[in-house]
C-alpha cells in the first residue's frame, strides 16, 4: 500500500473529521490549518492553497499565494484530542508553480541534507536534548515545585505530566530515551531518541507542541523559553551530531585519542569558527542571551572539550564497541529556535569545516567559567556573541548564513531580528526602574 492509500485507509477506519497541515514560519512558530477529510485525497495529490502574505518571513502582500504540499510521511494522528480523531501532517511550502518556495524552512534544511549527500554522506543523524519549564500560569512563572537535577518526587510535582507527554509522543511516533527533572525548579527534559535531520526538526516542532498541550490539560504552562527566571539555570538544546555511510560511522576512528575521524574533527572545527556568524539561529531571540551567561552550565566560550560542560562543544566519552554513537554535542543552540534552520546552519557550517579542511584546536579540558579575559585572550579562546544585536552584525556579514538559508530568508531574517532589537532598545526594563529611579 502507499502512503496515501494507507493514509486515506486510517482516516476512513479512525473516523478522522479533520486534518491539520502544518509547517513553520521563519521563526520555527508553528502555523496550521484543517482541512476537513473530503479534501484529503486533493490535499495529497495537489497540495492546499493558502496566503503566506501574513506569515512572518513569507512573501510579501504581492506575491502571496502559496501551497501546502502534505509530506505523506508525516500523518500522525493527535493524541490530546478528546472529541473525535484529528490527523495531522507536515507540509513541504511550494510556490503557485509547484516549485519549492525558498523562504520555507523545511526547504533550507533540504537544501543543506542536498549538499551533505553530494559531499558523499548519506545521514546526518541529530539527537536534541529539549530543556523547558512547567510554571502555574500564561501570563506569571511561578514555578510548580523545588525540585531540582534528577529529583523524585515529593520535590518532582511534574512526574506525571512528563509520564503523560511521554506517552503522547510515543503515540506521535516519536521514541524517547530519557526524561527527568532538570537543574532549575520545575524545568525538565525529555529526550528523543536520534533520528535522521529532516525528521527530527518535524519530530522537534511535534515535541514543543505535545509538551505544551499535554500542560494545558493538566492546568499549567510549558515554556521553552530559554531564561524565565533570573537566577536560575536557563533551558538549552544540546544538540548531538554525527554524519554516517550508509550504517558506519563516518564520525569514528579508533586510532584517535577521542575516537574520531578526520571527518568529525574537521566538522567541529568548523562549527566553531563559524559559530558566531551561526549564532543568531542557534540563539535567536533577546531573552537567548540572558542564558548564554557563565555559571549556569550554558556555553559563553568559543572551545571544546571531552567533560566540561562549559564548553561550546563536548565530545562525549567513548564507550568500548559503540562506535555508532561517536558524535560531537553542540551546546549553545537553545529550544526556543526554529529547528529546521538550526539543523541546516550547523550542519552547513561542518560541512564547510570539511570542506576547508579545518583544524581543531587544542581541547580545554577545565572550566572556562574560571578564566579570567587574559587568561583567555593567552589561549586564543573567543566569546560568542553576547546579545542578539552582536550576533546579527556577525550573521549578516556571512557568506555562509546566505548560502544556508538562500537570499530570500536572510534578507528577512537579518530585517525581522534587527526590527527585534530596535524595539527591545526602546524598553524601559523593571531592572532600569528598579536600580536608577530611587537613586538618580
Ligand atoms: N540548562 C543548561 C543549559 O542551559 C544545561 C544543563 C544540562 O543539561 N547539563 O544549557
Ligand atoms: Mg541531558
Ligand atoms: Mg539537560
Ligand atoms: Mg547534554
Amino acid at each position: 500500500m502507499s502512503a496515501k492509500e494507507d493514509i486515506i485507509k486510517q482516516v476512513q477506519d479512525k473516523d478522522v473529521e479533520f486534518i491539520r497541515l502544518w509547517f513553520t514560519d521563519l521563526n520555527g512558530i508553528l502555523k496550521s490549518f484543517a482541512i476537513t477529510n473530503e479534501e484529503l485525497e486533493n490535499a495529497l495529490d495537489r497540495g492546499m492553497g493558502f496566503d503566506g502574505s501574513s506569515i512572518t518571513g513569507f512573501q510579501d502582500i504581492e506575491e502571496s499565494d502559496m501551497i501546502a504540499m502534505p509530506d505523506p510521511e508525516t500523518f500522525a494522528i493527535l493524541p490530546w484530542r478528546m472529541q473525535g480523531n484529528v490527523g495531522r501532517m507536515i507540509c513541504d511550502v511550494l510556490k503557485p508553480d509547484g516549485q519549492p518556495y525558498e523562504g520555507d524552512p523545511r526547504y533550507v534544511l533540504k537544501r543543506a541534507l542536498a549538499k551533505m549527500k553530494e559531499m558523499g554522506f548519506d545521514h546526518f543523524y541529530v539527537g536534541p536534548e529539549l530543556e523547558y519549564f512547567y510554571f502555574k500560569s500564561p501570563t506569571n512563572p511561578e514555578p510548580l515545585d523545588t525540585g531540582g537535577y534528577f529529583d523524585l518526587t515529593p520535590l518532582d510535582l511534574a512526574s506525571d505530566l512528563r509520564r503523560d507527554t511521554v506517552l503522547a509522543l510515543k503515540k506521535l511516533g516519536i521514541r524517547v530515551e530519557y526524561s527527568h527533572h532538570e537543574a532549575a525548579v520545575s524545568q525538565h527534559e525529555i529526550d528523543i531518541r536520534y533520528d535522521d535531520a529532516l525528521r527530527m526538526a518535524d519530530n522537534m516542532v511535534t515535541y514543543r507542541l505535545t509538551v505544551k498541550e499535554i500542560a494545558t490539560k493538566h492546568g499549567v504552562y510549558a515554556t521553552f523559553m530559554p531564561k524565565p527566571l533570573n537566577d536560575e539555570y536557563g533551558s538549552g538544546m544540546h544538540t548531538h551530531q554525527s554524519l554516517f555511510n550508509g550504517d558506519k560511522n563516518a564520525f569514528f576512528d579508533s586510532e584517535d585519542p577521542y575516537h574520531l575521524s578526520e571527518v568529525a574533527r574537521s566538522y567541529l572545527g568548523g562549527v566553531l569558527k563559524y559559530s558566531k556568524e551561526i549564532t543568531s539561529i542557534l540563539n535567536p531571540w533577546i531573552n537567548s542571551y540572558k542564558r548564554l551567561v557563565p555559571g549556569f552550565e550554558a556555553p559563553v566560550y568559543i572551545a571544546w572539550s571531552r567533560s566540561n560542560r562549559s564548553a561550546l562543544i563536548r565530545v562525549p566519552h567513548y564507550q568500548p564497541g559503540r562506535e555508532e554513537a561517536t558524535r560531537i554535542e553542540i551546546r549553545c543552540p537553545d529550544p526556543s529556535g526554529n529547528p529546521y534552520l538550526q539543523l541546516a546552519v550547523t550542519l552547513m557550517a561542518g560541512l564547510k569545516g570539511i570542506e576547508e579542511k579545518c583544524e581543531v584546536p587544542e581541547p580545554m579540558e577545565f572550566n572556562l567559567y574560571g578564566l579570567n579575559e587574559e587568561q583567555r585572550m593567552e589561549r586564543g579562546i573567543e566569546t560568542l556573541p553576547s546579545s542578539l544585536q552582536e550576533a546579527i552584525r556577525f550573521s549578516e556579514e556571512s557568506e555562509l548564513m546566505k548560502e544556508t538559508l538562500g537570499p530570500h530568508s536572510f534578507k528577512r531574517w537579518i530585517t525581522l531580528k534587527k526590527l527585534e532589537c530596535a524595539e527591545f532598545n526602546r524598553q524601559v526594563t523593571d531592572y532600569e526602574i528598579k536600580k536608577y529611579y530611587p537613586l538618580l
